[in-house]
């Protein structure tokens, strides 16, 4: 079938084969060719694409649920949805959750996802407890931060290039309601968002939408977010009904003045200084998920998102640089998200280094690519990094520059076997 990342780009014929077994599984890897695994095809790029892809839509299981502990052992295809729309209303929520509901346990661990708690959680592996891998000569290792490490530190963030994970123990945590206190604050530049991160970063949550056109002394404007869990008791789920964009949506209607009145909307949509509301966590962690096949807004051609981090003490100059560029050159994005992140961990090629990140979306056209090699540049003066997640293009050069565990990873692959066994686009384009 014909098969892509969220982003649409880039798009292959592939052989799909979805396993609902360790049997299945091993009756596929005898066979002479590689493979790249894949949950719900969530990551925007060409992480999850190969000639030949093993799918986990149907290893889903939860296996057990300790409820003292909050400890819950599932199938790697379970999504973050079902174990929401599960175990919400017995007052558990995840840890660490990115900004959609509709990815698996697999692609959380070996994106190593992070959400708007980054500075204080960290990334999704710090909620894993233990993790089950099928490794590339079909044997099934457990691994966990104090067994088996290597395995461990590879496979979180390592973009299921270790082995196929099977199942993985993760940490909840208890909530008392299913809703959120959110205030909602306007910054007229990004010195005023930066200042807010700082100023509230005490809050468990938090996450600026910028205006990524504006220009001059209202470069960055941004409405900025913070939440914490309420204790009201209410669990219940959402009610609100989905959106859907049913067909692919001509090209032309993303543009940079479609992108502009949207972001004034956008930017005005809160009257005062600032706003206080409750709202459900769905509307707080996944507002995109409100509207169904969003990614079909970008016409086919598909887009691609730039996801970056900045380390903290250059933060403010990169953005400011970033965003110049970017207004400069009337690159419209619809989504522009600016986060803090907290400390990096000790997996081997997980994103989050302690600074600031920001990600942006553009239509895919003839001089996009260059665009963002110019981004690149700009990232790369300041020491910063590409999201693998995020990724269809970035050069291997780049990436060996900014990811410094690489050649250990790389050698644990030669060592390992995965290396002839498991590989994307992405991991042959990045020479991983
Ligand atoms: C709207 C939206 C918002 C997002 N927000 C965030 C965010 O806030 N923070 C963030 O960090 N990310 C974010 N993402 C990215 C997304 O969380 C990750 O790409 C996630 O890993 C996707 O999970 P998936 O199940 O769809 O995996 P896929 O996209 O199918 O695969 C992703 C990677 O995981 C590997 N993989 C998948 N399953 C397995 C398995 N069983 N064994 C081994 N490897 C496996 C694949 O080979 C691939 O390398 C967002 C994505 C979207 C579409």
């Amino acid at each position: 079938m014909n098969i892509s990342g969220w982003g649409r780009y880039p798009a292959i014929d592939a052989d799909l084969y979805s396993f609902e077994s360790e049997k299945e599984i091993l009756a596929h890897m005898g066979a002479s060719h590689e493979y790249a695994a894949r949950g719900l095809g969530r990551s925007y790029g060409d992480s999850s694409l190969a000639r030949h892809i093993l799918t986990s839509s149907r290893y889903r299981s939860f296996l057990h649920f300790d409820g003292q502990a909050g400890i819950l052992t599932c199938e790697s295809g379970a999504s973050l949805e079902e174990i929401i729309d599960c175990f919400l209303p017995r007052g558990w929520f995840l840890a660490i959750t990115p900004g959609t509901k509709y990815v698996t346990v697999g692609g959380a661990i070996a994106c190593d996802v992070h959400g708007k708690n980054h500075h204080h959680d960290g990334c999704f592996s710090e909620c894993v407890e233990s993790i089950k891998v099928m490794l590339a000569n079909g044997e099934i290792a457990s691994c966990s931060k104090d067994q088996n490490e290597e395995l461990f530190y590879a496979t979180c963030g390592g973009m299921g290039l270790t082995g196929i994970i099977l199942e993985a123990s993760i940490q909840l945590i208890p909530v008392k309601s299913a809703y959120i206190d959110q205030t909602t604050i306007k910054a007229e530049s990004l010195a005023e968002v930066f200042d807010l991160f700082e100023e509230h970063i005490d809050s468990k949550y938090s996450v600026a939408w910028l205006d990524c056109l504006a220009t001059g002394e209202h470069l960055g404007r941004s409405l900025f977010m913070k939440g914490g869990h309420r204790i009201d008791g209410r669990l219940e789920p959402d009610k609100k009904k989905y959106m859907s964009v049913p067909v692919d949506m001509p090209g032309f209607t993303l543009n940079q003045y479609s992108v502009k009145l949207f972001n004034l909307l956008y930017y005005n949509r809160i009257m005062g200084k600032s706003k206080e509301d409750v709202v459900h966590l769905n509307g707080f962690f996944y507002p995109l998920d409100n509207v169904l096949h969003w990614n079909r807004m970008y016409g086919k051609k598909g887009f691609a998102q730039y996801q970056c981090v900045i380390p903290k003490e250059v933060g403010k100059d990169g953005m400011t640089r970033l965003l110049k560029y970017i207004s400069d050159n009337k690159r419209g994005s619809f989504l522009s998200v600016l986060k803090l992140l907290g400390k990096k961990n000790r997996n081997w090629l997980s994103f989050p280094v302690e600074g600031y990140t920001l990600a942006l979306d553009f239509k895919m056209d003839d001089t996009l690519l260059n665009f963002m090699n110019e981004l690149d540049s700009i990232v790369s003066d300041y020491d910063g990094r590409i999201y693998l997640a995020k990724d269809s293009r970035m050069s291997a050069g780049f990436f060996k520059q900014s990811y410094p565990m690489l050649e250990k990873f790389r050698s644990y692959r030669s060592e390992t076997g995965a290396a002839e066994k498991f590989n994307s686009l992405q991991s042959r384009r990045l020479g991983l």
